[in-house]
């Protein structure tokens, strides 16, 4: 009997190794955090995210989706509100760099040649490079060098005609795109049940200087966690940036697969 999933989790290893060499697939690891998302939006919403992206990317092109990482670097002020809420779980930078690190080589040891690593929180960005860095260089020691990964932050896919209709007054920016119109929009899209459009809360933008302080000046850091406002968001803008995502960022991985 043959179950048709897409999901590494759900698969058998017999499964998994077959579509390894028979079809030399990308494996896509999501990876989030887990962190306050205002008072309206899951806690997962990071990982949640670009876990539905990748579900979607491997109904397109050859793919397996690898359990994501639910927890990331730790939540910055002006781009995740901080670190000091309650419910943010984070991991040390390092932490976060050496378990990427891990599971990388252990897909290597599998024959995976192309993986892709789906972003759905800023923070983690460099511990992830970081990661992939440290597992390719331990690969090519080993004298594994056709390995490829790439790393991604969905965001970056987005159109300037989509932005300009998803925010017809004008884009705040991706750093106070936090709990604000695009998760929001995407999780409206995504998961409707989850998001509590009743307690989107009515604060204006968070005004941060160009700088950062340790320990975090609270003054400046909204306390419901939300750094612009969701008011405008809708499951038909989700609907629009989550294709977007999808289309973009499958033909991205399709010709990183093509290119020799
Ligand atoms: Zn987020
Ligand atoms: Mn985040």
């Amino acid at each position: 009997m043959t179950i048709e999933t897409n999901l590494m989790a759900e698969l058998t290893w017999v499964e998994y190794q077959a579509s390894i060499q028979r079809e030399n697939p990308f494996v896509l690891l999501p990876v989030g955090a887990l962190e306050q998302h205002g008072p309206h939006l899951p806690m997962g919403t990071d990982h949640l995210v670009p876990l539905a992206i990748s579900k979607a990317i491997a109904d397109r092109i050859r793919a397996i989706v690898a359990p994501p990482f639910n927890y990331g670097y730790k939540s910055q002020p002006r781009m995740g509100g901080g670190n000091h809420f309650c419910g943010t779980t984070s991991l040390e930078g390092h932490t976060l760099s050496l378990l990427l690190r891990d599971v990388l080589l252990e897909f290597v040891r599998h024959g995976v040649k192309r993986i892709a690593v789906i972003d759905g929180h800023y923070e983690n960005m460099m511990f992830l490079t970081e990661g992939i860095d440290l597992a390719l260089t331990e690969a090519r020691r080993d004298g594994i060098t056709d390995v490829r990964v790439v790393r991604l932050e969905y965001w970056d896919f987005t159109s300037e005609e989509t932005l300009k209709k998803v925010f017809p007054g004008g884009f705040p920016g991706y750093a106070l795109e936090h709990a604000a119109v695009m998760e929001t929009s995407m999780s409206l899209h995504l998961h409707p049940h989850l998001v509590r459009l009743d307690k989107i809360p009515n604060d204006p933008p968070a005004d941060f200087p160009a700088f950062d302080v340790f320990p975090y000046n609270l003054t400046q850091i909204p306390p419901s966690g939300v750094l612009s406002q969701a008011k405008g968001a809708s499951a038909e803008k989700g609907k629009l940036l989550f294709d977007e995502y999808v289309e973009k960022i499958s033909a991205a991985l399709q010709s990183e697969m093509e290119r020799p």
